[in-house]
């Protein structure tokens, strides 16, 4: 099996990259990255770094003296990170937030793969999303780039549910310019998901809160009022599925984890950082070996 390739050993020659956040210790990109550049027989190693807030920009400075190829970030630091970028890309400055640090020369360029990630999941998936209306649970980072990739799937409305209306509303207008214009961008309060005249509407449901996987319960969703073949797809992936997929599941309903986005964005973030494309099937092969799962 690819992702079980054994990695050549540490030398003065071996370069880093890695991700930044607080807390790391669940962090699985280590697995994906370490995989692929056992595979390539690359000397590189990717390290999970417990940064805090307080030391994310000492610890940004320290990449371009260090050498680090690259890193990715992860919560609390994506939007923080961006004031001390050279160089950001166009993705990173549509999306407010960037995951990706990229070593250039010594210089720090900020992008985000988040968006391209899960567009290219939701596509492999194999969902008709184009001239539909579809629903964001969440306004946060990732409710960003799920909005961001159903307008880019061509999406005629996405309706974005938030706690917070006026996150959702700030999203709404944001997106409601430039490229993304071609779609209708709603804002709503969590109530909306009892709504079931825009349940019936649907063709995909993407949580992308922080919710369903531990602690407080999905907000209350009328499964059952949605279109049969109405896809729901959770930003967040686990073990089992999370309690908004545990929903879908009882209403008979086709669904997927953030498994798939997490190897994807990985994938995107592997070439940026190491200029080489991971090899087919090893990122993902070493997530879902670390998540003990077959798919
Ligand atoms: P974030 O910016 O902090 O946003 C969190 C979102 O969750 C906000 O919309 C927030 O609503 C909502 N929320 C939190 N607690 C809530 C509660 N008790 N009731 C209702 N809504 C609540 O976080 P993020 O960066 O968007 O990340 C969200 C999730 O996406 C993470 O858990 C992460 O695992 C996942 N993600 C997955 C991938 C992947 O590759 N699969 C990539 C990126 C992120 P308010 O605005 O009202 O606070």
């Amino acid at each position: 099996m690819a992702s079980s390739v054994r990695p050549g050993p540490i030398s003065a020659t071996t370069r880093l990259t890695g991700i930044f956040g607080d807390p790391i210790g669940h962090s699985l990109s280590p697995a994906m990255h370490n995989a692929a550049y056992a595979a390539l027989g690359m000397d590189r190693r990717y390290v999970a770094f417990h940064v805090t807030r307080a030391e994310l920009l000492p610890a940004l400075r320290g990449i371009a003296p260090l050498k680090i190829a690259g890193v990715n970030l992860t919560l609390p630091h994506k939007a923080r990170a961006l004031a001390v970028m050279d160089e950001l890309t166009a993705e990173g400055e549509l999306l407010g937030a960037i995951n990706c640090v990229i070593n250039r020369d010594g210089k720090l360029v900020g992008d985000n793969t988040d968006a391209r990630g899960l567009e290219r999941d939701l596509h492999a998936h194999g969902i008709g999303i184009a001239a539909r209306t579809v629903l964001v649970v969440g306004a946060g980072g990732a409710g960003a780039a799920a909005v961001v990739a159903l307008s880019r799937l061509k999406a005629a409305r996405v309706v974005i549910a938030n706690r917070t209306a006026r996150r959702a509303s700030a999203l709404a207008r944001r997106f409601a310019q430039g490229a993304l214009r071609r779609t209708r961008f709603e804002a709503v309060g969590l109530r909306e998901l009892v709504n079931s005249s825009l349940l019936a509407e649907l063709v995909c449901v993407v949580n992308a809160t922080s919710l369903g996987l531990t602690g407080a319960d999905f907000p209350h969703l009328e499964y059952d009022a949605t279109p049969p073949n109405c896809f729901f797809y959770d930003t967040l992936y686990a073990r089992r599925p999370t309690r908004f997929l545990a929903g879908a599941i009882r209403a008979r309903r086709k669904c997927a984890d953030g498994a798939g986005m997490l190897v994807e964005q990985g994938e995107l973030a592997f070439n940026l950082f190491n200029g080489v494309r991971a090899p087919h099937g090893v990122m993902r092969r070493a997530l879902l070996d670390t998540l003990g799962r077959t798919r």
